[in-house]
């Protein structure tokens, strides 16, 4: 848009400045010769002239023979006068055929207009340049008003990020080509009468690349990239959000197809009405726009709106409907491979050793995210400049790992081997009880990456869509949170602190199927305590009001602590029984850190234990 424009005027000003030279030279072109005026009067007299024009203050004369010629006259004076002050007979001037035409506009006005208008026209050129280079860096919000968002142009090469920038994540690019293609040729999907996916919500620890994938969605697609973080919505005064989201939108469906993304959209859309940060009337109200916004597309649009939280728990479910952010693409944090790409990336522009290997460097940084990374490469090339080194050494890597481990929040992170080994042996536990109990849900990736407090994680996730969740899905459940710990006591014969978090989950299932659900046998069906509707257990943020005695809190407990034992139980039996999948799937783990799905399957598989087939 801004190139053709640009284009449109560069063409403009060619076409004027040609116009200006022809008006110049174009007497001389028809061979027009000039004379002057006592000449002219000589002919006159002469009776040589059939026709004079007067047009301002030049005069064209046609001879008898047909030769046209021209001359000046003096400003003011009539021409008549002016001839006859040199002398030409009256007698004759009268009898000619004299012409008088008012200057022609166009030239005349130019001729007399460019030696004031040329340094007008720089002058509006160069600042007009200036403000376009101006729009190009971070100012580009000065452009957009209100909605202060900031745009990417397609055809903006410092600023765009194709997918080749973005290491790993493999299976959110694949998500995402499907957004590109979309992008590219709306067309085809519109023809055969496809729903146009609206929104794409990403989800993933900080630093694992959301916003840098977005951009490369854009990058790829080459469309134009409107970017706005929700906090900027909300800065302000009050109303203002509302009406930024509106123009922001504006802007977006102009120029589809497009892309609107929404960083950190967790800052307003956060679950309505849970009781934190006190009922925000703002947030609400962007929040609302938001998904005015959403639904109010027309169905040719092609406007793809997508959205980045690193707190998908805490979000509102109305975002969540279908026809909003439907698809979720997760970003997990990098394993050791993908560590490794990522380190290539950013190593390339920079002097780096030949010797380095990267590989080496990516071993050392489990639980780093690609923004680790990022700035490891950075305090690595700072190092080695600040001593004065043209290049980058494997040592300078290594040496930056612990300054950014040593930085705030890493502190929890795996370094030693053997805290390495206790939390494979910890997840390991996880994946395997869950493996081999029926009504517990499919393993879809262990890992010993760490992430926020736990040590790893073990990802399963439900093979159906379930709705209503029953009491022997829940005993599975707590057996499969209780594995880590089990495991733990099992091999050590040690506790750490790592199983704090399984803990209190399966305590508050335990607890709800007491106190909730009713499916204590000694309780029967009574529900105790005031509940906010809090569908699952991360909202539920700890509000209980207390409405029962000191003697059904007693029963209750020991209810709580029958399940949560006998699902001690059930995974001790489990783990002992097999306990040599038990090492084969820590060994593993130490080795590789990751294990995808198919992976874990051929493991157990190779001990005579079914995989489960993964429904959804
Ligand atoms: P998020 O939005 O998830 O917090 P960002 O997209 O802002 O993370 O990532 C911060 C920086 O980290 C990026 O600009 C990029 O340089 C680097 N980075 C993160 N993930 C990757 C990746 N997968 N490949 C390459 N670089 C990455
Ligand atoms: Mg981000
Ligand atoms: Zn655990």
């Amino acid at each position: 848009m801004k190139l053709f424009s640009k284009n449109i005027a560069l063409a403009i000003l060619i076409l004027l400045g040609m116009v200006i030279v022809w008006s110049f030279f174009a007497d001389e072109f028809r061979g027009i010769e000039e004379v002057t005026l006592s000449d002219l009067v000589g002919e006159i007299n002469a009776g040589r002239l059939t026709e004079i024009v007067v047009e301002g203050n030049n005069v064209t004369v046609t001879l008898l023979d047909g030769t046209v010629q021209k001359a000046k006259k003096e400003g003011d004076i009539s021409l008549f006068e002016t001839l006859t002050n040199y002398g030409a007979s009256a007698e004759i001037l009268r009898q000619m055929k004299i012409e008088v035409r008012e200057p022609s506009g166009f030239l005349y006005w130019v001729g007399n207009l460019l030696p004031f208008l040329i340094p007008f026209l720089l002058i509006i050129g160069f600042f007009w340049f200036a403000t376009r280079n101006v729009q190009r860096s971070n100012l580009q919000a000065f452009t957009f008003g209100q909605s202060r968002a900031r745009v990417i142009l397609p055809d903006d090469k410092k600023q765009r990020v194709m997918f080749k920038d973005v290491a790993g994540v493999e299976e959110a690019k694949e998500e995402l080509y499907e957004i590109v293609d979309f992008l590219r040729n709306p067309g085809k999907f519109l023809a055969i009468g496809a729903r146009i996916p609206r929104g794409v919500l990403l989800m993933g620890a900080p630093g694992t690349g959301k916003t840098l994938l977005a951009r490369a969605v854009a990058g790829e697609a080459g469309v134009p990239f409107f970017y706005l973080s929700a906090s900027e919505f909300v800065e302000m005064f009050v109303g203002v959000g509302a009406s930024r989201v509106r123009d922001l939108f504006k802007m977006a469906k102009k120029s589809e197809p497009s892309i609107v993304f929404i960083d950190e959209i967790d800052a307003i859309g956060r679950h309505r009405g849970a009781g934190l940060g006190g009922g925000h009337d703002e947030r609400e109200q962007t929040l609302n726009q938001i998904l005015v916004e959403l639904d109010g597309f027309e169905s040719n649009e092609s406007v793809i709106v997508m959205a980045a939280t690193n707190r998908p728990d805490v979000l509102d479910p109305a975002l969540l409907r279908p026809g909003r952010f439907d698809r979720r693409v997760v970003l997990d944090l990098p394993d050791i491979k993908e560590r490794e790409a990522i380190l290539k990336i950013h190593t390339r522009g920079k002097r780096v050793e030949n010797e380095v290997v990267l590989r080496r460097v990516a071993e050392r940084t489990p639980g780093f995210s690609g923004a680790d990374i990022q700035n490891l490469v950075n305090e690595a090339a700072i190092f080695a400049a600040r001593q004065n080194r043209q290049t980058i050494s494997q040592q300078d890597l290594l040496n930056s790992i612990e300054k950014v481990l040593l930085g705030p929040e890493r502190k929890s992170r795996i370094i030693s081997e053997k805290e390495k080994k206790i939390t494979a042996y910890h997840e390991a536990g996880h994946a395997l009880v869950a493996a081999v109990l029926p009504d517990a849900d499919p393993v879809h990736k262990v890992t010993i990456i760490s992430r926020g407090r736990a040590g790893g994680y073990t990802l399963k996730l439900p093979s159906e869509d379930r709705r209503l969740i029953s009491k022997t899905h829940f005993l599975g459940e707590l057996a499969v949170a209780l594995g880590g710990y089990v495991a733990e006591k099992m091999i050590f014969k040690d506790l750490t602190t790592g199983a704090s978090n399984d803990l209190r989950i399966a305590t508050d299932i335990a607890r709800s199927m007491v106190a909730r659900y009713g499916m204590s046998d000694k309780i029967g069906p009574v529900v105790f305590g005031k509940h906010e509707d809090a569908v699952f257990l991360g909202k539920e943020f700890g509000m209980h009001e207390r409405d029962y005695s000191e003697e059904v809190a007693g029963i209750i407990d020991m209810e709580v602590s029958g399940f949560m034992k006998k699902a001690f139980r059930q995974a001790q039996s489990i783990l002992q029984k097999y306990n040599n999948v038990l090492d084969a799937i820590a060994k593993k783990l130490i080795d590789q850190e990751s294990l995808e799905r198919e992976e874990f399957n051929t493991i157990v598989k190779s001990f005579g234990i079914k995989p489960k087939p993964i429904g959804l």
